[in-house]
């Protein structure tokens, strides 16, 4: 490896100075994403990256990549670094890519109705600009309004607008991706927006940034509806709120979107902010369409409520619960750290995963909420947070939540979502007899293992010594395990809520 000094004039030759740092704080930033890691973390990785780059151009990405060669030092893709499980930090230190200076439309086309834009572009620029001239993406991650268009794509996220119009996957007609050797492909034909010829794309969904740099998308959209309106419905519990979500599938209601959340999520949400809705479990769906037909579904849905007991929530805290949907997780400033525990699950077996979510919450004596949503008419993503507390080194614990839920999903025929860092040991679990082939497709993008490496598919510490450079999944199944034990041993529950009530009244 060349030494640090002469890496760093060398960067700032390809970038100029005010995009290259190596500054403490700056390393300190790029350490984690929204993972809560508890600091004994530092003793197995170097999460502090030795460079933070911030390329404009796909030349320079491509620069970047080259001078890892020289360098050895490793590359790390990063979007809004909103991702769950690590995905977006170094293990070996190494010089973290931050896209997000890459967030221009290259091109919009109302014709074949597709836009072009660069990786670092949030989801939810996208969806305005498009917005703005008539279109709109047909689905979009939860997260839009952090989440980049190259982080979204390499989490394979679903979200809004997937029930009724599919996920991202329908979404994008090509890449422009660097290649781990500085070459830049295009995954799909240009002139291709349906995808009916070759294409690479698929490879990159969920790659977590292991496979290359997405530097471009091409994105199909739709026509923008008249009128969108959501509509809040309180139930007596979480299951019948599932049950709801069920029935309103099973019928052929094909709303735009529909989430449950249950009655926790609204008491942290009453502890931060005093106007947010009365606690209760809810469920939130979205129509979108033209104004007739709006109003027809929401008749018809008004009709099925009262058969599963439920009360329809006035008009503007439907509003309300929709102005926030990017906010879910405002609760972390409860506690300090949270964790999202993020599952598919069959649907029509929801309501019995959010039991088992609530009863995994009060076994582990933690603070959390469960949220929801059909992905599909088959499935569900069940994504309950937890509250932690990461400055403790019994905070991270919480992370055994995850694992357990995790197996849960398994059980009831779904599975985990996101390996990232610490998920890693569920890709066997996840994919059977086909996971070598995921460490087959790695070797032949990126023989050298310079992009992102020791993730997904192996997990490496920050040990160089033979015997101490990996940990082996199994182990870091069993350290998750042993934090759910100690978390159900401890004496006390969680109680972030009230010491922030307390907090407030002494200040
Ligand atoms: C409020 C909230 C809601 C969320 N909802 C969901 C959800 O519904 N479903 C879900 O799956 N996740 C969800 N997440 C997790 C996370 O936001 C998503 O995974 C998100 O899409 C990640 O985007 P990002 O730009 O922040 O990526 P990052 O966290 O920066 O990166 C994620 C992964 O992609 C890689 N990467 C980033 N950019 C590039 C690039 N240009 N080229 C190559 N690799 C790249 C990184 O190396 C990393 O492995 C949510 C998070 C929050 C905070």
């Amino acid at each position: 490896m060349a030494n640090t000094d002469y890496a760093y004039r060398r960067l700032v030759n390809t970038l100029w100075p005010e995009r290259v740092s190596r500054t403490e704080f700056d390393r300190m930033v790029y350490s984690h994403d929204f993972a809560s890691l508890p600091k004994v973390a530092l003793l197995q990785w170097r999460l502090y990256p030795d460079f933070v780059v911030l390329p404009q151009t796909t030349e320079e990405v491509a620069s970047l990549v080259k001078l890892s060669d020289e360098s050895g030092l490793p590359i790390v893709p990063r979007g809004g670094g909103t991702g769950w499980y690590g995905g977006a930090v170094p293990v070996r230190g190494g010089v973290l890519i931050d896209m997000r200076k890459m967030s221009h439309v290259r091109s919009f086309d109302p014709a074949t109705r597709t836009i072009t834009v660069e990786a670092g572009m949030t989801w939810q620029d996208v969806a305005e600009y498009a917005e703005a001239r008539g279109l709109t993406l047909p689905s979009l991650p939860t997260n839009a309004m952090a989440s980049t268009v190259g982080g979204g794509i390499n989490s394979d996220v679903v979200g809004y607008g997937s029930l009724r119009n599919g996920g991202l996957r329908q979404v994008v007609a090509d890449l422009e991706v660097v290649l781990p050797d500085a070459r830049v492909l295009h995954t799909a034909f240009a002139g291709d927006a349906g995808g009916a010829y070759a294409d690479l794309t698929p490879f990159f969904f969920g790659a977590e940034g292991t496979l290359g740099v997405i530097t471009a998308a091409t994105l199909r959209l739709i026509a923008k509806p008249d009128l969108v309106k959501p509509l809040a419905y309180a139930f007596k519990d979480t299951p019948a709120a599932a049950t709801f979500l069920g029935a309103m599938v099973d019928a052929g209601f094909q709303p735009y979107h529909a989430a449950l959340l249950d009655r926790e999520h609204f008491v942290f949400e009453r502890a931060l902010r005093a106007g947010s809705p009365e606690p209760a479990d809810m469920v939130l769906v979205t129509l979108a369409g033209a104004k007739d037909d709006v109003a027809d579904q929401e008749k018809a849905l008004d009709a099925l409520a009262p058969k599963l007991a439920a009360a329809k929530r006035p008009p503007q805290e439907a509003e309300d619960l929709w102005a926030h949907r990017f906010m879910m997780y405002s609760a972390r400033r409860l506690s300090r750290g949270l964790v999202v525990a993020n599952n598919v699950v069959p649907l029509s077996r929801l309501g019995e995963a959010c039991r088992l979510s609530r009863e995994l919450i009060r076994k582990m004596k933690l603070n959390g909420a469960v949220h929801a949503f059909p992905m599909d008419t088959a499935s569900a993503i069940l994504a309950p947070y937890v509250l932690m507390d990461d400055t403790t080194p019994s905070g991270g614990t919480a992370l055994g939540y995850v694992k357990k839920l995790g197996d849960a999903a398994f059980e009831l025929g779904g599975h985990p979502m996101g390996l990232g860092l610490f998920m890693v040991f569920n890709l066997r679990r996840m994919h059977g007899r086909a996971a070598p082939y995921t460490a087959y497709v790695k070797s032949v993008f990126d023989p050298g293992k310079k992009i992102n490496p020791g993730k997904t598919i192996e997990v490496w510490t920050k040990y160089q010594f033979p015997g101490l450079r990996a940990i082996p999944p199994p182990a870091m199944r069993v350290g998750l395990d042993v934090a759910a034990a100690l978390r159900r041993i401890k004496p006390t529950p969680d109680k972030f809520v009230r010491a922030y009530e307390r907090g407030k009244e002494a200040d």
